[in-house]
């Protein structure tokens, strides 16, 4: 693959920022050098204000079909380079290709989604008090919004908010994470063929302590949306409540898969395994925790023992790779660190050996028992292929081991029970709880979104997002 340099879009210009360069490396294979990430500066995020403050009126002013048609027409771009946007994220950040394309797709029908909603009710007609008066509400644009997207699904991310932020009439400043701007920068190439008017989407590459720190203190933004940790996204949020900027936080998770002794193991593993070890535990609503029911608890060991050792770590352009490297050097750090605090603190059920013919940040995935509820192997995010399994006397024990958390993004319950399907889905802490199926997992057209400590209590996807993307304006006509 030829190497790929990151690059600025401001007001329809293709530019290279002067503020430092990164050097990305293929996790999968740091032998191979997979591009060059260039770092704006402060003036370059003031341009990008500029651009899309001057772009944002006249994008408005289209009809929602027209916006549309860019919509489509970005999806078609999207289908039409598949192959090529998956590869590259894949080299970039070390997912596996099969589920890169997957994501490449979730970004293709996500824009048509969007598009769709150009032309769908914006509004509702309310009866007035007052006789011969029409009163209804509209969707209006918000204005310019930041978007700030993780690495973790470099191309799903970004798309679920542009879409909708898009065709709600707003112009758009995004800066992606460092590690996936190469990504974002093919992705942007790709978008720019749609036609966008200059200026409707600018995209300023840099780090976050830099560019998105600007983009929050300097400029004039009417609403931010981020997805990243908890960390920063408290900072995001204390910024945007200082300077009364609209803003939505999707942060982290720490999420757990519940196993009754009712459950249908043969079924339930798979799931357990993909939710906890895809992407190589990745996503923000992988599973972290298992906790399983005492009657099984012995037996679920043993299968979950043998499901392990059966997963495939690879190189990530592999198309039979289970689960491929960590992203970075700094995400492998970070596991490793828990990995070792794991063989310290607790018991091994599983961490096969790996044997892979290249030099990348593997991590084997570890499955620990052992550690109590309060450890922080069982509290504290740790973003990579581990699982803590804990035993639960019962039902009700299973559910107070689930809620003990500062998190609330997702969890699942593998039961035949019907009844305690439904009690789970009413009594967990947690935005997305799902029963017979694995924690992690949306639907476009579904509200995404956590409780507690995983986010700012907005939703994304589905109709939600248009809820942040706009401002509702009552309107009232009194008519003689
Ligand atoms: P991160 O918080 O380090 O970075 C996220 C984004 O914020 C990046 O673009 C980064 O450059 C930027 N940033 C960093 N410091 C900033 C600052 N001071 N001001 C403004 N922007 C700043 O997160 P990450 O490591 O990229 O992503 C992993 C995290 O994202 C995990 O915690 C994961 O759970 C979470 N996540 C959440 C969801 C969700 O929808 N809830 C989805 C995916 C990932």
């Amino acid at each position: 693959m030829a190497l790929v340099i990151s690059k600025n879009w401001i007001g329809g210009e293709w530019s290279i920022p002067m503020n430092g360069k990164t050097i990305i490396n293929n996790p999968s294979n740091l032998q191979e050098q997979v591009g060059t990430v260039n770092l704006s500066d402060e003036s370059d995020v003031l341009q990008a204000e500029d651009a899309a403050r001057k772009a944002q009126k006249k994008w408005a002013k289209l009809t929602g079909a027209a916006r549309a048609n860019y919509l489509n027409r970005m999806a078609d771009g999207l289908k039409e380079n598949l192959e090529e946007l998956a590869t590259l994220a894949s080299s970039e950040m070390g997912k596996p290709i099969g589920e890169m394309k997957g994501e490449v797709n979730r970004g293709i029908h996500l824009l048509r989604y969007y598009a769709g909603e150009g032309v769908r009710s914006n509004g509702n007609v309310i009866p007035a008090s007052d006789v011969n008066v029409m009163q209804y509400t509209k969707r209006v644009p918000i204005g310019v919004v930041g978007i700030i997207t993780p690495w973790n699904f470099p191309v799903a991310i970004p798309i679920w908010k542009l879409a909708p932020a898009l065709i709600c009439g707003n112009a758009l400043i995004w800066k992606p994470a460092e590690i996936a701007s190469l990504t974002a920068t093919k992705m942007v190439e790709i978008f720019e063929k749609s036609g966008l008017p200059a200026g409707v989407l600018n995209l300023v590459v840099g780090k976050g302590s830099d560019v998105g720190k600007t983009l929050l203190e300097k400029v004039n933004l009417n609403a931010v949306s981020f997805t990243g940790s908890s960390v920063t996204g408290s900072l995001v949020a204390q910024t945007c409540a200082k300077r009364n900027i609209k803003y939505q936080t999707e942060m982290g998770g720490k999420n757990a898969a519940v196993v009754m002794n009712d459950a249908d193991l043969e079924k339930s593993i798979p799931m357990v395994l993909s939710g906890a070890f895809r992407s190589a535990g990745q996503k923000c609503t992988a599973t972290s925790r298992i906790i399983v029911e005492s009657g099984i608890y012995d037996e679920f060991i043993e299968k979950i023992q043998k499901g392990v050792a059966e997963l495939n770590v690879g190189p990530a352009l592999e198309e039979n790779t289970y689960l491929g490297p960590v992203a970075s050097k700094i995400q492998f750090d970070k596991v490793k660190s828990y990995v070792d605090i794991a063989h310290k603190d607790t018991t091994i059920v599983a961490e096969p050996k790996l044997s892979i013919n290249s030099e990348g940040y593997y991590v084997s995935p570890i499955v620990v028992t052992g550690a109590d509820s309060d450890h922080q192997l069982v509290q504290e995010e740790i973003f990579g292929p581990m699982a803590t399994i804990l035993k639960a006397n019962d039902f009700d024990d299973a559910i107070r081991l689930c809620n003990k958390t500062v998190y609330g993004l997702s969890a699942s319950l593998f039961t035949n029970n019907l009844s305690s399907a439904h009690r789970f889905l009413d009594e967990t802490e947690a935005g997305m709880v799902r029963v017979n199926q694995e924690t992690a997992g949306v639907e476009y057209q579904a509200p995404f979104g956590g409780m507690k400590l995983s986010s700012s209590h907005t939703r994304e996807q589905g109709q939600a997002a248009l809820d942040f993307y706009t401002e509702t304006k009552t309107c009232a006509i009194k008519y003689f």
